[in-house]
């Protein structure tokens, strides 16, 4: 694989957050593609065994939330090198503002804020909202929600072919990685691939397994969806020991 270069990064005019943009030339790569970890350290473990070996890992956001192991999730993705943007709950983590949370998302976002030490708080501020690469020659664009809202808009498996044009409409890719539902989703939108590869640390979608994709970028994009299993009961219970809000480590039980 070639060595990145980079190209430039851009001010965005419409938030104080910035744009990275990387080139890579390789005749094809293999990707995984992995988003909302929510600080779920056993699921994320479970996910890097189940792994081949991939090129690069890029992620769709919200490292933490939710869970009881920030630090670790967070120490783990710098380890691996994981190329992640920024989550609606990574920002709520660094910044306390809440405005958008249910009460028992915002009492996680309080506690993630109060426990993530220096070196997690650091790596999650230094995330960019969206993230532009050029992998083995296919435009690829990363962000948590939708490239329109790109901390807030949920883009649903079952969102209208408009609306999901609307939504796409500023990603000048070929494909579009988004996060943030937790539920997996593929779908062609105006010669736009659009990607979610469900959630790492809280699938939704009623499979309790952890989610992921590997994309294989060549002369052809080929995908494929997998599943892992891992210790969710490890999880609920460290869950419950660290005073956050139980229902948090119930939902793991059912995968929703
Ligand atoms: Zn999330």
């Amino acid at each position: 694989m070639g060595r990145p270069s980079e190209k430039e990064t851009v001010a965005d005019p419409q938030s104080n957050f910035y744009l990275s943009l990387f080139e890579y030339h390789c005749v094809w790569m293999r990707i995984a593609v992995i988003s909302d970890i929510h600080s779920n350290l056993e699921a994320f473990k479970a996910v890097l065994n189940d792994m081949p070996r991939v090129d690069m890992i890029l992620c769709a956001g919200d490292l933490v939330g939710y869970g009881a192991e920030p630090n670790e999730v967070v120490r783990l993705v710098s380890s691996r090198k994981v190329r992640s943007v920024m989550g609606n709950h990574d920002y709520a983590s660094i910044s306390g503002d809440t405005t958008w949370f249910n009460p028992v998302a915002a009492q996680a976002v309080e506690w993630t804020r109060s426990r993530m030490n220096p070196e997690a708080k650091r790596l999650i501020s230094s995330l960019p909202t969206r993230l532009e690469l050029k992998l083995s020659g296919w435009r690829v664009y990363v962000v948590h929600g939708s490239p329109r809202d790109p901390l807030n808009e949920y883009l649903f498996p079952d969102v209208p072919n408009r609306e999901l044009a609307d939504a796409t409409r500023g990603a000048d890719a070929d494909v579009v990685i988004l996060g943030h539902t937790h539920v997996p989703m593929r779908r062609m939108i105006l010669g736009k691939l659009v990607i979610n590869p469900g959630g790492v640390g809280q699938p939704r979608d009623r499979d309790p397994r952890a989610s992921y994709v590997i994309m294989k970028l060549g002369s052809e994009i080929e995908v494929e969806n997998r599943r892992v299993e891992y210790d969710f009961r490890a999880t609920a219970e460290k869950i419950k020991k660290a005073g956050l809000p139980e229902e948090l480590g119930t939902r793991l039980f059912f995968g929703w």
